[in-house]
């Protein structure tokens, strides 16, 4: 068969955590906690099942699952979306990407991907006969120690066959937040370019020192084109449910739920109504940032006793951290090494790069997942502590 994925392997996520599962290494790359979710909220889910919310729900998503939502994107970023026509519950956020990207890429549209990226996005783009066209990140150097858009760079990448950017932000790998001057430079770009923003928000709960997420949705004009993405697996660390969803004005939802419903048609009910009844307290998320603060903190703590070099993240459930004082191979052979050698498991931010194996995609950093117990961390720590 002509594959239309010719370039497409199995995943890094996969590939490292099988690698640690092989030679039983404390698993800190692929994204996911180590511990139960809110026993408050499995609790919710069997009550659902239990009061018969067993059957096929609405197709756009649960309405009381909607309606909380709308009820936390008001309260968060001040954003009134319509319960009925602008929010969608997805199969996680992976599948409203993945929806959109097939709502709204005609063969030959460009989409603008900032680089690194979530590995989907290439894929996504490409099934659905678009041509990616990365902007890299600026490095962090002083007295900016933190990867930043440039947004003369976005913009000189437009062309008149460009129809979307995407965005991501908290980022994976990268660790970075959006700054209030982010967003007026995209509201000056899409005043003068018709674009769609899809903006991944999945870690929009995760940010941290009193660090706000600025999402898209507070500012109006920037909210008017985008379709903003979420997951309740990284939100409410329950990555296996697979449940998310996408918020977008009316006339790109409705593009949106005509792949939705022919690719999942719905997300199971219980998981849905079990999230309702759970977010009515917006405790659930508020406590988020200081609950994951403190990972951040031992980690970094941790790795500072240890040859690696941590650097600082703003939000997301990952930090970076720098072997260059340890080694001089190539980020995914480090992160192996490591792995088999030292029974710790990361992830190279190389995989994060159009061409992973090159200079330009290789600063030999790995990225540590801290959605971890105590324990996890402690002894990830003593084994790193040996590198
Ligand atoms: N976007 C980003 C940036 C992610 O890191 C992830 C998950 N790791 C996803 C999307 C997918 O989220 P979900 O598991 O809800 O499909
Ligand atoms: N998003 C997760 C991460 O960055 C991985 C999800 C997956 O394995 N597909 O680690």
């Amino acid at each position: 068969i002509t594959s239309k994925l010719p370039s497409v392997g199995t995943t890094i996520f996969t590939t490292m955590s099988q690698l640690a599962l092989e030679y039983k290494a404390i698993n800190l790359g692929q994204g996911f906690p180590d511990f139960n979710p809110d026993p408050a909220l499995i609790e919710a889910v069997h009550q659902a099942m239990l009061d018969g919310i067993n059957q096929y729900p609405a197709m756009a998503g649960y309405p009381a699952l909607r309606a909380a939502i709308a009820n936390k994107t008001l309260a968060r970023y001040g954003h009134c979306y319509n319960v009925d026509t602008e929010i969608t519950v997805t199969s996680g956020a992976t599948e409203a990407l993945m929806a959109s990207f097939q709502a709204f890429v005609h063969a030959g549209d460009e989409v603008i991907v900032i680089e690194p990226f979530y590995d989907l996005y290439i894929p996504a783009i490409e099934l659905a006969g678009g041509i990616p066209v990365t902007v890299p990140m600026t490095a962090p150097s002083e007295p900016v120690p933190y990867y930043r858009v440039d947004w003369e760079r976005v913009e000189k990448a437009i062309t008149n066959k460009t129809r979307m950017l995407v965005i991501n932000f908290p980022h994976n790998p990268t660790c970075t937040l959006l700054q209030p001057q982010d967003l007026d430079a995209l509201e000056q770009i899409v005043e003068k370019h018709p674009l769609i923003i899809l903006s991944d928000e999945v870690y929009e709960h995760l940010t941290f020192d009193q660090k706000e997420h600025l999402s898209l949705a507070t500012r109006p004009r920037l909210a008017e084109r985008a379709v903003i993405v979420s997951s309740f697996g990284k939100t409410f660390h329950a990555t296996g449910w697979k449940v998310g969803y996408c918020c977008a004005p009316a006339i790109l939802s409705t593009e949106i739920r005509k792949v939705h419903q022919y690719t999942v048609f719905t997300v199971p009910s219980p998981l849905q109504a079990g999230l309702a009844a759970y977010m009515q307290d917006p405790a659930t998320w508020e406590r988020l940032p200081a609950f994951y603060q403190e990972k951040r903190d031992h980690l970094h703590q941790g790795l500072q006793n240890t040859r690696f070099t941590p650097m600082p993240s703003e939000g997301t459930f990952f930090l970076l951290a720098s072997y260059e004082n340890i080694s001089e191979l190539s980020e995914l052979d480090f992160a192996k090494y490591l792995n088999q050698n030292y029974g710790v498991g990361a992830i190279p931010v190389s995989a994060f790069y159009l061409e992973p194996n090159s200079a330009q995609a290789n600063h030999r950093l790995l990225r540590f997942c801290f959605a971890k117990q105590h324990n996890t961390l402690d002894q990830a720590i003593e084994r790193l502590k040996k590198v």
